[in-house]
């Protein structure tokens, strides 16, 4: 069957980050069909990872939302914010109510380390900690930075690990400029961190960086970078690796030039460490020391203790050591790998059949990785998948898109629609307006709500 103007296809697509907006953009695009789709988020505010997770002071990725912005204002879409999968919509729900769903949920779990001593006060994920200075409404009760915290170690050399502690390594007024919620700057302005850690398990050869966020590392104004130059030397197959590869080879000079040099006197020192692995998390009441032990690499690139510890005095251990995906109440999940079993987005059951109609993009399809731009081609690729299935797609009985609101009504859940968001955002800009700043974010949706719509 194929869609018509007055009959298009109905597609729901759970999550309104980067992948599912990607997606919902491929969707529009398509010339030969004729979509309506509802995004279905959690959160009152759509962007995900965009608005959550990118960094504060790296406000040219997040420029990507003026896209997706025009996505969501495209007649055939609407935004279904403030309503839980799972719980106000179920599988079975969606499944009455579009022709295809999509999932795009992405991994909001964190990874642990299995030490001793990591559920301490003051050992958290850095989800947790990025989710504060981001003014995630889960966060905006709590402050995930101790106010006495002089010594705060980031565990894993990936570009959250980077993100976390360039925020850490920052004084307050460098950041003054970004979205960051204001009580979360005062934190930061209060902050008495000095020493800041990054530790790496394998060496400079297996660090998953990129080049552009290390380099910016070195050009920190209130924080001196110190490398060993032993931690950074590099065995033979490191070498040969380094050599292969031009990215490598980048940062391997630019940790080189950072082994070079004198630190400054700075009020910060950001210590970049590798081949060093945490073995334990020390305190009685909250983290008081981190110990660590060196490794050293086998010729497969994998790390293993070498029995020499170390004690460095710590209040805080963030660890950057990858998210986790979650599974979807009655979605099919991969135990091991933590994603939605799928060929090409297409979701895979049990037995490797596709689930007709079901589907999936971004970190819940692929896993954890990539930047922003990697998910416009995770997407693309689902959505090629689904528009090629849509002629054969059986359509569902109810297609009236009030029904799935009455529905949503009778459960009592009070979706916050496009225009809500545009009353947030206006909100928020207006706050910037009165500081100079571009916006500041406000973290309390369900309060505000009700104060602002209509009054900004
Ligand atoms: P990631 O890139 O996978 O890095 C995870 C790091 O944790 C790796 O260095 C890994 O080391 C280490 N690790 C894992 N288990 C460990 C353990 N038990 N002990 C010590 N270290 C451990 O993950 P991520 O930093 O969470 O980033 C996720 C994705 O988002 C990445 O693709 C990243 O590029 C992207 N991102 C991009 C930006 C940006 O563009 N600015 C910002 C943030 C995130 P091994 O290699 O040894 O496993």
């Amino acid at each position: 069957m194929t869609s018509s103007e007055s009959d298009p296809l109905r597609v729901a697509v759970v999550g309104a980050g980067p992948a599912g907006l990607f997606l919902v953009d491929a969707l529009l695009k398509a010339k030969d069909h004729l979509v309506s789709v509802d995004v279905i988020e959690r959160l009152h505010t759509p962007y995900g990872l965009v608005r959550y997770g990118v960094a504060p002071d790296h406000a040219k990725i997040k420029s990507v939302i003026t896209t997706f912005h025009k996505t969501l204002e495209d007649e055939r879409v609407r935004f279904l914010g403030n309503v839980n999968f799972g719980t106000d919509l179920t599988v079975d729900d969606v499944l009455a109510h579009y022709d295809a769903v999509v999932y795009s949920v992405g991994a909001p779990h964190d990874r642990r380390l299995g030490i001793p001593g990591e559920d301490l006060p003051g050992s958290l994920s850095a989800t947790e900690f990025v989710a504060w200075y981001s003014g995630h409404p889960d966060h905006s009760d709590i402050v995930h930075l101790r106010a006495d915290a002089k010594a705060v170690a980031v565990v894993g050399v990936g570009n959250v690990a980077v993100d976390v502690a360039r925020i850490l390594a920052k004084d307050a007024s460098e950041l003054r400029g970004t979205d960051i919620p204001q009580p979360v700057l005062d934190k930061l302005a209060a902050s008495e961190v000095r020493d800041i850690y990054i530790f790496g398990r394998r060496g400079p050869a297996q660090a998953k960086f990129t080049t552009k966020e290390l380099r910016e590392l070195g050009e920190l104004e209130n924080a001196d970078v110190i490398v060993d130059p032993d931690e950074i030397a590099l065995d033979a197959a490191s070498a040969a690796e380094v050599a292969a590869q031009q990215a490598l080879q980048r940062n391997v000079d630019i940790l080189r030039d950072f082994a070079a040099r004198t630190p400054s006197g700075k009020p910060r020192r950001l210590h970049l460490r590798f081949l060093t692995s945490p073995v334990e998390i020390v305190g009685t009441d909250a983290v008081e020391e981190l110990v660590i032990e060196r490794n050293r690499l086998d010729e497969h690139g994998n790390a293993s203790g070498t029995g020499r510890f170390e004690r460095l005095p710590m209040q805080m251990v963030l660890r950057a050591v990858g998210y986790r995906g979650r599974a979807l109440e009655g979605v099919p999940f991969d135990g091991r790998t933590h994603v939605i079993p799928n060929a090409l987005g297409r979701v895979l059951d049990a037995s490797g059949q596709h689930l007709p109609g079901q589907y999936t993009a971004g970190w819940i399809k692929r896993g954890p990785s990539g930047v922003i731009g990697t998910n416009k081609a995770d997407a693309n690729e689902t959505a090629r998948a689904l528009l090629e299935d849509a002629p054969q797609l059986p359509r569902v009985a109810d297609r009236d898109p009030a029904s799935v609101d009455r529905l949503l009504e009778a459960r009592g859940v009070k979706v916050a629609r496009w225009q809500d968001w545009l009353a947030i955002d206006q909100y928020e800009r207006t706050l910037g307006e009165r500081e100079g700043r571009e916006r500041v974010k406000v973290t309390n949706f369900t309060a505000l709500l009700d104060e602002i719509v209509g009054k900004v």
